[in-house]
């Protein structure tokens, strides 16, 4: 079986993770704050402040950058629940702008259409490792004192027009484990802004500072430096990591591009797209659908993806909330995309599996 997603844990994490056993500090520790620094190096922001998810960066970022009731926070309908969810976390209202065709990103344009004066903070999705276009969400952003929060989940080491994704604004990682990086479950804000910064520590200690004493609302959000210890071996290897996943997306591209009815990821030149999801669409002018192909790769030991099936607005919570977002482009690709393993794990027979079971589906 090939699988679709598979994390690379080896000897030295679970020394790292002995180590931290045996030193008796297993919550929040001096390993989650060497983890935040090295992080930070890495990302090219001032800060890093470490919690338990990724979902959890966003609602503590969204909570820092002051956004609640009332306001309004525009993002993409083709995204992972969490970006959502967030946002109705605090209180704020999501507002669902359609995507573009080519990265499957979100649209500046429509993005203008949807902002109303209740717009408070613009969270873009860096979908499946590639870069969203940053440059005209930030004019877009500046001009009106809106927030932004870049949803980097999927985008570790990616690179935007010479700047790290989730260095451009406030930036939210999470280290899940079919991520380009994992700790097991976790997660990162960066930033620059020291407020931010300093207040994320609070929310994710209970609003706390000082012991038993909570100046503002939090939660416990905290990562373990069990975590932490992961997360440090990770990172030394996350450029490795996604090199592999360029070059098995390189030679899967080079094997699917010419073949009638699937369209090959596309990656705008000045950007590093780190392809946490090899994604390809399976048109019309394919002799099967995506759906009978996803069977017959299934049935071929390959394990492949639809992320996602149901844009949000369209999922059955969103539907009970009244949403009834135009949003053709991200409704179209929910139909077409299919997910095929990329991780650095496969071997180099294991991507020509893929493509050939790909070239004799019919
Ligand atoms: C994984 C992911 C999240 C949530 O991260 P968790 O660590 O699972 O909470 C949020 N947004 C996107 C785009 C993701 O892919």
């Amino acid at each position: 079986m090939i699988h679709i997603a598979k994390p690379l844990i080896g000897h030295k994490e679970i020394s790292a993770v002995n180590e931290v056993l045996k030193s008796g500090i297993i919550a929040q520790g001096p390993k989650v704050g060497q983890f935040e620094h090295e992080f930070a190096e890495y990302i090219g922001t001032d800060y890093a402040v470490a919690v338990n998810s990724g979902t959890s960066a966003l609602y503590t970022s969204l909570l820092a950058h002051n956004i609640g009731k009332g306001d309004e926070v525009i993002t993409t309908p083709f995204s992972f629940i969490a970006t959502a969810n967030m946002i109705l976390a605090v209180g704020a209202v999501p507002v669902f702008a359609d995507i573009v065709d080519d990265s499957f990103n979100i649209s500046p344009d429509s993005i203008l259409e949807n902002i109303t004066p209740k717009t408070r903070a613009i969270i873009p999705v860096h979908l499946y490792g590639h870069p969203a276009r940053m440059d005209e969400i930030m004019k877009i952003a500046d001009d009106r004192d809106i927030s932004v929060i870049e949803d980097a989940c999927q985008a570790h080491g990616a690179v935007y027009h010479g700047r790290k994704a989730g260095a451009i604004s406030t930036g939210t990682f999470s280290f899940y484990p079919t991520k380009n990086m994992t700790t097991s479950e976790g997660g990162m804000v960066t930033t620059n802004d020291k407020t931010v910064a300093d207040k994320i520590k609070m929310i994710r200690n209970h609003g706390s500072n000082e012991q038993y004493i909570h100046e503002i609302f939090g939660d416990n959000l905290r990562m373990t430096d069990i975590a932490a210890a992961i997360g440090i071996e990770q990172l030394k290897k996350l450029d490795g990591f996604n090199k592999a996943r360029q070059e098995n997306a390189r030679v899967l591209n080079k094997l699917l591009q010419g073949i009638d009815g699937i369209i090959t990821p596309s990656t705008s030149e000045n950007n590093i797209h780190v392809f946490h999801q090899y994604t390809i669409r399976v048109t019309r002018q394919f002799p099967i659908t995506r759906d009978e192909l996803r069977v017959h790769l299934t049935e071929k030991g390959i394990g492949t993806g639809v992320y996602y099936p149901v844009p949000i607005p369209k999922q059955p919570f969103y539907q009970t909330l009244g949403y009834t977002s135009t949003i053709p482009v991200a409704q179209r690709a929910a139909s077409e995309v299919l997910s095929l393993p990329v991780h650095p794990g496969l071997t180099e027979d294991d991507v020509l599996t893929i493509a050939a079971a790909i070239q004799n589906a019919h």
